[in-house]
């Protein structure tokens, strides 16, 4: 048995790979075929077989006073990204039925900026109100940094899942952004934890991380245990400082998703940004090793996947994809 057929067969009985097999499986590009054979392997036994989709809204736009140095949103960057305030709860609504009739099962309200103040909750929780009223959805939202009591305000309006990414390793992270802290992002994570939310958890891969660095972020991702994670390829706007990074090669997209399948087996990785600068042969390679979820219609600032394509790779390969509405 060689070694990945020795942690695959071990991760299959519970087991778990360690930092030091995960960065040696990373670095054996000549090996590639029997690391995707290891991430599909586990996929195929550990992963639920219906392929998840949930919707977004930007619902607030640009102007944020964050010094991300991969978002368009950054005031501090000349994107020429369109700026806007909150939209409000009927325009929240309008899209919530657009995603729920495309096929979404859960619909999250995302805003731009370091974290809300109290009107900016209240709208919020308005929004929540009117979404639990009129449609089937689970609800989510990502709202930057949160205190716990906002995060209580929040659940008590209808929401069920908290998006916060860390979006890169933590010893990566403070090069890319020097304006708020993973800490922060890890303690909004563990308050909305705490008071029983589901946590969407992920990040960016394409943004100039080492191999020691992508493996780091699985580890911190397993660490925080989300219950899905959304992984974007970096999609190279202009005026942003990461730029100059360019669109991560194919093979280097599938290698990150394999590792993150096998540090994270049991949790759905989840198509976000990025999406539309791949070809469904390489969305096809990843679903292989490991991607099970996707997110319905535009995204924020970048393109997204098409519902449709996705949906089609995704029952190619053997996926429920029929709309999943049980509360869960
Ligand atoms: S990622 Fe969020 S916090 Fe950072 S600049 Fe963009 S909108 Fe602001």
């Amino acid at each position: 048995m060689n070694i990945f057929q020795e942690i695959t067969e071990r991760i299959l009985k519970g087991g778990e790979i360690t930092y030091d097999e995960a960065l040696f499986l990373l670095s054996r590009g000549s090996f590639r075929g029997e690391l995707y054979e290891a991430a599909h392997r586990v996929t195929e036994a550990l992963t639920p077989k219906r392929f998840d989709f949930c919707g977004i809204i930007n619902a607030k736009c640009g102007l944020c006073s964050e010094n991300c140095k991969w978002c368009a949103q950054s005031a501090r960057w000349k994107t020429g990204c369109e700026t806007f305030p909150w939209i409000g709860a009927k325009a929240c609504l309008k899209a919530a039925l657009e995603a729920e009739e495309k096929g979404a099962t859960r619909f999250g309200l995302v805003t731009s900026g370091r974290a809300l103040d109290e009107q900016g909750v209240t709208e919020v929780c308005e929004a929540l109100q009117l979404l639990r009223q009129k449609t089937h959805l689970h609800l989510c939202a990502s709202l930057g940094i949160l205190s716990k009591e906002h995060i209580e305000r929040l659940k008590e309006a209808g929401l069920e899942w908290l998006h916060c990414n860390i979006e890169t390793a933590p010893s990566y992270f403070p090069d890319l952004c020097t304006t708020h802290t993973v800490e922060e992002k890890v303690a909004t994570l563990k308050h909305a934890r705490k008071l029983g939310l589901k946590l969407c958890c992920g990040g960016i891969i394409g943004m100039g991380e080492t191999d020691e660095q992508l493996v780091e972020f699985a580890f911190a991702l397993k660490e925080i245990e989300p219950d899905s994670i959304p992984v974007n390829v970096l999609h190279p706007i202009p005026g942003t400082p990461l730029f100059e990074k360019g669109i991560l090669p194919p093979d280097r997209v599938v290698d990150s998703v394999s590792i993150l399948r096998l540090v994270n087996p049991r949790t759905p990785l989840r198509f976000a940004g990025g999406r539309r600068d791949m070809s469904d042969e390489t969305a096809k390679r990843c679903i292989y090793v490991g991607m099970s979820a996707g997110i319905v219609g535009p995204l924020l600032t970048t393109p997204g996947g098409d519902y449709d394509d996705d949906r089609h790779l995704a029952a190619l390969a053997g996926y429920d994809v029929s709309p999943d509405l049980r509360k869960n």
